[in-house]
């Protein structure tokens, strides 16, 4: 017997409470970086949960886990899911949510005995974060093609670890080539990660596209001298010209504004003691735009400061690049579906452009692709008050959830089986 197919919330909050439990962060938050312990222990946990459902398992040479629930036709599948990695002090919903979402989606058409026309593939991406081991979103990136197999493994994390390493230790490197089903549409439901939907009482986001990004690595090198002796003016302090960059970088985006994002999120200094003019600074900077010439012009500029300050503060600067991407453009007719389901389900939607990144974008080159964004409370994200602040915690009630969160996942199953409808269209632009 058939029946309609019903979201069992209790089931989804528990497996997320208990998924939590993994790489739980005194006082708060989660941390599974990408390939540790933690990561590893939550992979089997979401191995196991999978076969517990049917799902057969396949898990690529890049570590991606992929569950395909089978279709009454043998045609290619609709893919969604999300990650399982977080950031060093991450919350309880970026990215997992996205895979319990859809792992629940899968267990409620089980209940209600619903074969779909297509398999389903539910995916857990790896290393999206990117903040162990650069560039973010590596698992979709090597599954589209865009990175080799052997450069991601060469990939040495911030701890001196390989990719390589680190995927053979936790066990996760599988036979399966990454690519290996190619999809005919994915869908990655997410937490915005922002404060737009909420701000504007909405429960829905339809994503129009991805900011294009680009991280670059700074290095400075001055000369370390002693903080007591030396003359102001005969100083070359790596130390100043590494605050020097990140006050640029942050009138840059002011003084272009628009959607202009700017960010120095790491500064490392050497020595790095109280009375030593610091030898060397090492930074990163993170530049966004949704519009590509507009993001090149912030590149420019940059690197402009750059060589001027080189000359001002008599130091040496060099530079790598740690991630470019351009901005890319869902496919119209799977961000109109979002919104056609979101209306029939009576909920508050709007379109939105997203400011960070996501394996979205990398699928986008290979099949239709878009996300469903629900809102953030406080837009909070990339910290542990994603969950924990008591402010949030009274306000996430439970009838907040059922309200808030129960029709996503309706939305999520109407759309993954409506996606038949999308059509196929050439791969963004690559860069
Ligand atoms: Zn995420």
């Amino acid at each position: 017997m058939t029946t309609s197919p019903r979201i069992d919330l209790d089931r989804l909050l528990r497996r997320l409470d208990t998924f939590n439990q993994i790489g739980a962060l005194p006082g708060g938050g989660n941390c599974r970086l990408a390939l540790t312990d933690e990561d590893r222990a939550g992979r089997d946990l979401l191995v196991r949960w999978m076969r517990d459902l049917g799902l057969i398992v396949t898990i690529d040479a890049i570590g991606n886990i992929v569950g395909v629930r089978g279709g009454r036709e043998d045609l290619p599948p609709v893919m969604f899911g999300s990650h399982i990695d977080t950031v060093g002090t991450g919350g309880r919903y970026d990215g997992l949510y996205g895979v319990l979402a859809g792992l629940e989606a899968c267990a409620a058409l089980n209940d209600a005995g619903r074969a779909t026309r297509r398999p389903l593939a539910l995916v857990a991406f790896t290393n999206e974060e990117g903040s162990r081991f650069p560039p973010y979103a590596m698992g979709s990136l090597v599954y589209v093609g865009g990175l080799s197999l052997d450069d991601a493994y060469a990939v040495r994390g911030i701890d001196g670890a390989t990719v390589g390493e680190e995927l053979r230790r936790i066990g996760y490197v599988g036979e399966a080539s990454p690519g290996f089903l190619s999809p005919h549409a994915y869908l990655e439901l997410h937490i915005e990660q922002g404060p737009v939907l909420e701000s504007e009482g909405l429960v829905i986001g339809a994503v129009e596209g991805i900011t294009g990004l680009s991280w670059t690595e700074v290095s400075i090198t001055g000369r370390s001298a002693h903080a007591g002796t030396t003359p102001m003016h005969l100083r070359r302090d790596a130390a100043c010209a590494a605050g020097e960059i990140a006050l640029f970088v942050r009138r840059l985006a002011q003084s272009m504004g628009g959607h202009q994002k700017g960010t120095v999120g790491r500064i490392e200094l050497y020595p790095n003691l109280v009375n030593v003019i610091a030898e060397r600074a090492l930074l990163t900077v993170d530049l966004r735009n949704p519009d590509e010439s507009l993001l090149q012009e912030a590149e420019r500029q940059l690197a402009g400061f750059l060589d001027r300050l080189a000359a001002e503060e008599q130091v040496a600067i060099t530079t790598r690049s740690l991630a470019r991407f351009a901005p890319v453009a869902f496919a119209t007719e799977m961000v109109s579906l979002i919104e056609t389901t979101a209306r029939e389900l009576g909920l508050a939607c709007r379109r939105l452009p997203s400011g960070a990144g996501h394996d979205a974008q990398m699928m986008a080159r290979l099949c239709p692709a878009t996300m469903i964004f629900v809102p953030s409370v406080d837009g909070l994200s990339h910290n542990v008050r994603e969950y924990t602040s008591p402010r949030i915690v009274a306000r996430m009630s439970v009838s907040e959830i059922r309200d808030c969160h129960f029709p996503h996942f309706a939305s999520l199953m109407r759309a993954t089986q409506a996606t038949e409808a999308a059509q196929r269209q050439p791969p963004p632009p690559f860069t």
